[in-house]
């Protein structure tokens, strides 16, 4: 699943091409994504102007002149800028064909991914009004993390992964970051103090910024938008390692279901 790092690596390959250019047209072949593709959307964006690519969480924003497309991955998206005379596969839903001829394209297998549109001077998209802040916002400190956390009993892993309280922190990257602080994943948030969420949220940012600078974990079916596959999985320290060494002290990496997801911890490391 496409989590923050792969989703902002998108956004970093796609915004140099697309600032500036103006849109043809827009095709959809699918309008069963998780919700439908709004019908109006392809007169609303024909002829817009990109002004730019932003990212919030996991949603991709094409902010044009006339309003906002609005692209979440979903489960198996990806999105990659293709030549315009490249003929479309079976799971590839949704076009943005710029007047260039250079087309943005969406491909979904499980078509768990959006397509949606928003209005200039709309509120913020419901989706996108309750979310909390950025891992990368200065709003998100240790303080902060401490603080929200007191009264709360689950673990902190589960807690780091829940968007209302931080956006972005996905179950590898949770994984991976709980391990480089030495945290132990099933630690009932509450009871974590403030020094070690002050750690904590270093080291969320440090795995992020290393998982962006590796272009992503590329697993399953992720590509990032050059078509390149990410390299950050070879970087996991604990995560899909189970059985294998630790790499700080050598003990071997569990594995065990929270929340239905996987975790990967070093018991040896992680207190
Ligand atoms: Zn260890």
């Amino acid at each position: 699943m496409p989590e923050l790092p792969e989703v902002e690596t998108t956004r970093r390959g796609l915004e140099p091409a697309l600032i500036g250019q103006r849109v043809s047209h827009a095709i959809v072949r699918h309008r069963g994504m998780r919700e439908p593709v709004p019908r109006a959307l392809e007169r609303k964006i024909a002829g817009a102007r990109i002004h730019g690519v932003q990212r919030r969480a996991k949603y991709l924003l094409i902010v044009c002149d006339r309003g906002t497309l609005i692209v979440h991955l979903g489960m198996s998206g990806r999105l990659w800028l293709v030549d315009g005379h490249t003929a479309p596969a079976t799971h590839d839903h949704f076009d943005l064909v710029l007047e260039s001829g250079a087309t943005v394209r969406l491909r979904d297998p499980r078509r768990f991914g959006l397509v949606l549109w928003q209005d200039p001077g709309a509120p913020t998209h419901r989706l996108l009004a309750h979310l909390g802040p950025e891992p990368f916002d200065e709003a998100f400190t240790g303080d902060y993390l401490y603080r929200q956390t007191r009264a709360r009993s689950a673990a902190i892993k589960q807690v780091i992964m829940d968007g209302k309280l931080v956006v972005g922190i996905g179950n590898i990257y949770a994984s991976e970051a709980l391990f480089r602080a030495g945290i132990n994943p099933k630690l009932a948030a509450g009871r974590v103090g403030r020094a070690r969420y002050i750690a904590l949220v270093e080291h969320i940012r440090a795995t992020l910024e290393d998982a962006i600078r590796a272009g992503g974990s590329s697993l399953r079916d992720y590509v990032g938008s050059n078509g390149q596959a990410g390299y950050f999985q070879n970087e996991h320290l604990v995560y899909g390692r189970r059985g294998e060494p630790c790499r700080r002290c050598g003990a071997l990496v569990k594995e065990f279901r929270q929340g239905q997801r996987s975790t990967f911890y070093c018991a040896g490391c992680q207190r």
